[in-house]
């Protein structure tokens, strides 16, 4: 139920034009880094500072005029510069549907095809990060076209939908994130229930690790953690084919003790003022964190 309603308000557009006016507000500033990319290079520093790398993502999804995509763009092209000036440990991550999906295929794949060309320039690597099941395909065939060119691109498998174990199949010679899934999926395109969900999430993880190229583990969830440490260990599978990922802000110490343990980890970055979707995702996937929103009400 509350899952339901935090991801309807997630798609509310009102409310989402309404947030990017107002800042950080609701507790967002505890899982945001930043609005602006001066903040989030010192972000980026301070966790560079415990061992852990980032991936940068420049908030923003379902847009449809040309101007804000070309805003999109440029903005991630002076992170992509920010991150060579300062040298930090970190690459990009990004949304298609911000880079203009929604309003033509082919002007998408030309601002991406800017981005990864630029941080190809730099040897840093893009994340086409995935969205709904109405954007799959497409962001795939997107993947594929800069592919044939560039070889620091990669993407997500989300391990809600049944084509995943043919998706995670054809792009094992990627490197691939693999994560449960956010958004809310039909019947006819995912698992539903919970158990089946885990059950292929520690499937596609175990495929990829021992016949793929590099694997994101992106979870916060100890149990499939656990699991992946007996299970690297177990095959002997080097510290240098996978990382774990968490977002920003949560389970930090769980996210420092895996990188003091020797772990790679990577922490995803988000920054900007458009934070609303992202915020209220967070919220549908665990309404705990509706706690960081009660401590921002009550520590004014
Ligand atoms: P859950 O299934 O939410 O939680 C499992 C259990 O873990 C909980 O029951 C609890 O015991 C424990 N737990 C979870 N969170 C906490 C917490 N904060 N504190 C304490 N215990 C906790 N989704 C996409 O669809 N596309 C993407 O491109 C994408 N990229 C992502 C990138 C990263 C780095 C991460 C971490 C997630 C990404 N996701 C993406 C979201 C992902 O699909 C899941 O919706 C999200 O991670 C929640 O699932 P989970 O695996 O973390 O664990």
């Amino acid at each position: 139920m509350l899952k339901d309603l935090f991801i309807g308000l997630s798609q509310n557009q009102f409310l989402n034009s309404a947030a990017k006016k107002y800042g950080l507000k609701l507790g967002a500033q505890n899982v945001v880094a930043g609005t602006n990319i001066e903040e989030t290079i010192k972000s980026i520093k301070e966790l560079n500072a415990h061992g852990i790398s980032c991936t940068v993502d420049n908030l923003g999804e379902f847009v449809y005029q040309k101007e804000e995509a070309t805003a999109a763009k440029e903005q991630i092209i002076a992170v992509i510069e920010a991150i060579h000036d300062n040298k930090v440990d970190a690459h990009i991550s990004l949304k298609p549907t911000q880079l203009g999906l929604d309003i033509d295929y082919t002007f998408c794949l030309n601002n991406l095809e800017e981005i990864v060309a630029k941080a190809s320039d730099y040897d840093i690597h893009v994340n086409i990060d995935m969205e709904d099941h109405g954007h799959l395909q497409p962001s795939f065939d997107i993947l594929d076209e800069l592919s044939s060119k560039y070889t620091n691109v990669g993407t997500v498998i989300q391990a809600y939908f049944y084509r995943a174990e043919e998706d995670i199949q054809k792009y094992k010679n990627y490197r691939l994130r693999i994560v449960k899934g956010a958004y809310k999926e039909p019947e006819d395109y995912a698992y539903q229930d919970k158990k089946d969900i885990d059950k292929n999430f520690i499937k596609l993880i175990e495929y990829h690790l021992l016949h793929g190229k590099f694997t994101s583990i992106a979870t916060h969830d100890h149990n499939i953690i656990n699991h992946v440490k007996k299970f690297v260990k177990a095959n002997q599978i080097p510290n240098d084919k996978f990382e774990f990922q968490m977002l920003y802000g949560f389970r930090k110490d769980l996210q420092l003790q895996l990188a003091s343990e020797g772990y790679n980890f990577c922490t995803y970055v988000p920054f900007g003022n458009d934070w609303y979707g992202y915020f209220m995702r967070r919220l549908a996937e665990r309404p705990q964190n509706l706690n960081l929103v009660v401590k921002q009400v009550f520590n004014k």
